[in-house]
């Protein structure tokens, strides 16, 4: 297989002080979106991608102001270039594993082969193996816990904790904007809730949290953003399905 052509990421902007990045040479239904939001005194990157290229060189023209980095999960599809940045932040319940660089929990059991040399179209680089690929640990990762607010100057996020699909699953909410960064809590595509690290029990009360969340503009962690309307039918979805009673042939 080829390298990819540079640069390995792309930038849709989608209004001036949002940004979406992507890898598409990455499988894209495993692939995270990585938002960017400018504010007035700091700018606001919510996850990092999966680490393979440099996101901090890539950025450096977007970025002119402190930049505070916030994982949205420890998953290594959007914690691998935290280790990249000064002031990163994850919820608490995950802050050491991603401190220490425990791949376990990083790349959700790595004996489920989450990562494959067939997920990408082209090679971040020359040499690149998916069975030597992991995630570089960040020391000097903080912890953020429920309530603490990730302040830009002239925009605020409330760090939501939202575990489910992971312990340390967090969304971030402008309440004045009404937006919402929904990490992998929820997104329109299929959801996780049995890896290693999910506890279905949880999602449910997540869910439960985010039927009325005022919100018109969800971005999400994979796939395309979506409206209020859209989130309360896949949040619905999410709960009617797992308390629907099960089958007695499969009980
Ligand atoms: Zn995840
Ligand atoms: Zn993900």
């Amino acid at each position: 297989m080829t390298s990819a052509p540079r640069p390995w990421f792309q930038t849709d902007r989608i209004r001036d002080d949002l940004y979406c990045i992507t890898e598409p040479y990455y499988r894209l239904d495993y692939r995270a979106n990585i938002w960017l939001v400018k504010g007035r005194d700091s700018d606001l990157l919510i996850d990092t991608g999966l680490g393979v290229s440099s996101l901090k060189l890539y950025l450096s023209g977007l970025l002119d102001k402190p930049l505070k980095v916030v994982a949205s999960h420890i998953h290594y599809d959007h914690s691998g270039s935290c280790h990249e940045f000064e002031q990163v932040f994850i919820h608490q319940n995950e802050h050491q594993a991603l401190s220490r660089g425990d791949q376990q929990l990083i790349l959700s059991t790595p004996e489920a082969g989450f990562v494959a040399d067939e997920d990408f179209d082209s090679l971040p680089y020359q040499g690149f193996s998916a069975s030597h690929y992991e995630v570089k640990a960040c020391p000097q990762v903080q912890a953020i816990q429920h309530g603490d607010v990730i302040d830009l100057g002239d925009k605020a996020f409330e760090v939501m904790h939202l575990p489910g699909h992971s312990s340390g699953s967090i969304g971030l909410y402008n309440a004045k904007a009404q937006t919402f960064f929904s990490g992998d809590v929820v997104y329109d595509g299929e959801l996780f809730d049995d890896l290693d690290d999910s506890v279905v029990a949880d999602y449910i009360d997540s869910m439960e949290k985010l039927l009325h969340l005022k919100t018109d503009e969800v971005r999400p962690g994979h796939y395309h953003s979506f409206n209020r309307r859209r989130l309360q039918q896949l949040v619905t979805q999410y709960i009617d399905d797992k308390k629907a009673p099960i089958c007695p042939s499969e009980g």
